[in-house]
């Protein structure tokens, strides 16, 4: 069989642990004796990254910018302990944080649905996207504890010097806490760009949510903004596609989503998506099968696995244990990137091979065939067999070249 070609290359990001290992086997079994894979590598293992002082990172950011898609893999971000095992010069910020401030991006994340591992929300029949605005408000606010009575003021100053702005935030009787926040318009309009592309790329509806009826200024800016870039540039678009947008306050949109079939994208401010991420992934099972993708507002993507790098399991591997590390979250940033690529380069034969992928990938769970995180959750009617990753890897071989 001839294996198919590719025209742009997909900008590649390796990583580190149990998720470079994977990623490796992924390629090995999966990709190369079937594509003609063309990627520019760049290599964001922690070593890497120490070498070239991050540098790595920030090109692999721009290539990402050049060519319109990556694909990650799960990178350690280094805290104390890391400095001292990696013997790091400094304790490097994250990739991902780094990558999506260069994208200005926003990050999606869905869940792959199988059959016999259901939500623990009964109603929930597709998957719930969550986007979050991963920046401002609590995460870069200023704080204050109040030690006894005393005034507190919001003032302005604007760029003259001139007072534009005070009000009395509260009048302490007593000790207390305080706290400033902010966000911009610029970050919130990339944020809404990017979620309404999103929902146009993958035919979904929309909905946005705040607490605007409390928060009179902030958060209806948020809404405010939603709703002019919606009618200016999405709304035709939206309309012939057949989707919509929907806003609601952030507490009916909870109710809501709870009692929906799912197959929506739900945009959320920073904390709230903070929140509720955790909890609609937990409901849909599982870590290890939650993708990412980050999207900028110009239509850049970025591919990878909502996970981290399993360290416990390169723990093992390294003393020469087989690990049943579940491999599907990273194999399906290789197929999304793939199909994407597929889709902007016009190349068919790529966004059928990434479909057909995907599909072998979930045929083999559903016959039974999984890692032994996922048998737990098992409630299909062929008993689970719990495999090591490459066997799952080789049984979805196998399920993928009765496809092809
Ligand atoms: P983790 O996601 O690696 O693991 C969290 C828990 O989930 C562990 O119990 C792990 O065994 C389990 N798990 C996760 N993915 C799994 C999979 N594919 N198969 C089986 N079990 C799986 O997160 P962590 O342990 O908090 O962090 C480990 C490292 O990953 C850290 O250095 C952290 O900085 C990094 N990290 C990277 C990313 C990223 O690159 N996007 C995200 C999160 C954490």
């Amino acid at each position: 069989m001839e294996k198919i070609k590719m025209t742009t290359p997909l900008v590649e990001m390796d990583g580190d642990e149990m998720t470079r290992v994977l990623w490796q086997q992924i390629k090995d079994e999966l990709l190369l004796p079937y594509i003609d894979l063309k990627t520019e590598y760049y290599d964001l293992g922690l070593p890497e990254r120490e070498k070239t002082r991050d540098q790595v990172t920030i090109d692999s950011a721009e290539a990402t910018k050049k060519y319109g898609v990556a694909v990650k893999c799960a990178t350690i971000t280094p805290n104390a302990q890391r400095v001292e095992e990696y013997k790091l010069t400094e304790m490097w910020k994250s990739p991902n944080g780094t990558i999506r401030a260069i994208l200005d991006g926003t990050v999606f994340r869905a869940p792959i649905m199988v059959k016999g591992i259901s939500p623990v929300v009964k109603t929930w029949k597709e998957p719930i996207t969550i986007a979050r605005h991963a920046y401002g408000d609590v995460y870069k606010g200023t704080e204050y504890r109040v030690p006894g009575p005393g005034k507190a003021e919001l003032v302005f100053t604007d760029e003259s010097g001139k007072e534009q702005f005070r009000q009395t935030v509260y009048d302490f009787e007593c000790a207390g806490v305080l706290q400033g926040q902010y966000n911009k318009d610029s970050s919130i309009s990339s944020f809404a760009r990017s979620c309404f592309q999103y929902a146009i790329d993958t035919k979904q509806d929309l909905w946005f949510a705040t607490k605007d009826t409390i928060s009179k200024k902030y958060d209806h800016t948020f809404k405010d903004i939603f709703q002019e870039i919606y009618d200016a540039e999405y709304k035709a678009k939206f309309e012939e596609l057949g989707i919509t947008y929907f806003y609601t306050l952030i507490d009916d949109a909870v109710a809501r989503v709870v009692r929906s079939k799912g197959g929506f994208i739900w945009a959320c401010k920073n904390y709230d998506g903070d929140v509720m991420s955790d909890m609609v992934s937990t409901a849909f099972g599982s870590l290890a099968m939650m993708t990412s993708v980050l999207v900028s507002p110009d239509g850049k993507y970025e591919y990878e696995a909502a996970h981290g790098t399993v360290t416990r399991h390169y723990y093992k591997y390294l003393k020469g244990e087989e690990t049943s590390t579940n491999p599907v979250a990273t194999l399906f940033a290789w197929s999304g990137a793939l199909r994407k690529r597929g889709e902007l380069d016009g190349n068919a034969d790529l966004m059928t091979f990434a479909d057909k992928l995907e599909a072998a990938t979930i045929a083999t769970i559903e016959g039974g065939v999984m890692t032994k995180d996922l048998v737990g959750l098992w409630e299909g009617e062929t008993p689970a067999k719990g495999v090591t990753s490459l066997e799952f890897l080789r049984a979805i071989k196998a399920n993928l070249e009765k496809s092809l």
